[in-house]
């Protein structure tokens, strides 16, 4: 949080960005619900940190909640960040630089209903912006003959289980295996995998019991660490770079924009630039609010102003003139360079996320 240690120029590892994709009514709010709970219960205050439109979780956290499966000394990124609107339609209005918002994908299959019409779509969102993502095989409690283990590691559950339902859930999970092969990718179970940049891992889990989840993260944790550490090195000192979740109307602030900064610092008072329905807004923030920590929904102040974002984060921005700023569109701190240089960058970036949306029909 100093500026003086600015004598080597060094990059900061910025948390990876992750998004929950999959088929209506798999679970995807479930499993980001028990991931945050799972992750509030295991910890002391600090566990995660509810950002708008994304929730913190951070390294000691996820090594405490994956026990062995983390040791977090093996690791330098700094924890992970969800964000919470689940679904494809977010995903993929949700870009940055041209490619996807979030750096990583968690694709939640109901391991009983297996690929569903959303499943493709999510599929094919996935391998045409290069995410990286692994599958999570939900809902493994409903396995017949299921014999609970609430928060474990998917393998301590397993041996808790009778062959039957074992080899029920195997199965399952080799249909979707073979679902998965049908869409051209190779995958197998995730302790299984070797290099993940070639076979997708597939993660048992239960967003209802919470085995499995454990797993999810560590593999999560692994991936990002492994093999997108170099896309994680920002100067987080620099101007901020984000893309707009949401447009909203605040009680008091009139028009905000829920943002993920993906690059970069954002402070009160910078110019910003955003891309707008008909022509980018060039406009100042007037305030940075994140959620209020335990805010009770009918007090009045739901928010806490803050001085600074850095980069990966969620946070509301309030300014003047918002009406018209799409979800979607980038957001960018002018910082000392020219404001026209910027407006051109939205307006390049504006015009390819267009083409790529008309392309989806
Ligand atoms: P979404 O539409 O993908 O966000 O799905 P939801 O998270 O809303 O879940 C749909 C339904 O499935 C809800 O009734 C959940 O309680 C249920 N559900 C989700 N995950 C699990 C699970 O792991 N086990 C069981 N038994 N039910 C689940």
């Amino acid at each position: 949080m100093s500026d003086t240690d600015s004598t080597s120029q060094s990059d900061t590892l910025r948390t990876p960005i992750v998004a929950v994709l999959g088929h209506v009514d798999h679970g995807k709010t479930s499993l980001l619900d028990k991931v945050r709970g799972s992750a509030v219960s295991e910890g002391e205050a600090g566990a995660i940190t509810q950002h708008i439109g994304a929730t913190a979780v951070p390294l000691d956290t996820v090594s405490q909640m994956a026990g062995s499966l983390v040791n977090p000394d093996d690791f330098d990124l700094p924890g992970l960040l969800f964000i919470d609107t689940p679904g494809h339609h977010s995903f993929s209005t949700l870009r940055s630089r041209g490619g996807a918002l979030a750096d990583i994908a968690i694709l939640v299959v109901d391991v009983n209903d297996g690929f569903q019409p959303q499943t493709e779509e999510a599929i094919d969102i996935l391998k045409r912006t290069g995410t990286p993502f692994i599958v999570a095989a939900n809902k493994v409690d409903t396995t017949p003959g299921w014999n609970p283990q609430k928060g474990e590691p998917i393998q301590k559950s397993l041996e808790a289980q009778s062959s039957r339902a074992k080899s029920k859930l195997d199965e399952s999970l080799y249909e979707l295996i073979g679902q998965l092969s049908d869409r051209g990718f190779s995958s197998d179970f995730y302790w299984r995998v070797q290099n993940f940049q070639k076979n997708i891992g597939v993660v048992p889990v239960s967003a209802m019991t919470g085995e499995g989840i454990p797993d999810l993260l560590g593999v999560l944790m692994g991936l990002s660490q492994r093999y997108m550490k170099d896309e994680m090195a920002i100067d987080v000192a620099g101007p901020g770079y984000g893309t707009v979740l949401e447009v909203k109307e605040e009680r008091g602030f009139g028009a905000t924009l829920d943002v993920v900064l993906y690059d970069g610092t954002i402070r009160a008072g910078d110019t910003i630039v955003v891309g707008g329905a008909n022509e980018p807004i060039v406009t100042e923030v007037r305030a940075l609010l994140q959620p209020r920590p335990n805010a009770e929904i009918r007090t009045e102040k739901r928010f806490d102003k803050v001085e600074e974002v850095g980069a990966a984060a969620g946070v509301k921005i309030a300014a003047p003139d918002l009406e018209d700023a799409m979800a979607g569109a980038p957001v960018r701190v002018v910082g000392d360079r020219d404001v026209d240089e910027v407006i051109h960058e939205v307006e390049a970036e504006l015009a390819d996320i267009e083409v790529t949306t008309e392309e989806e029909g």
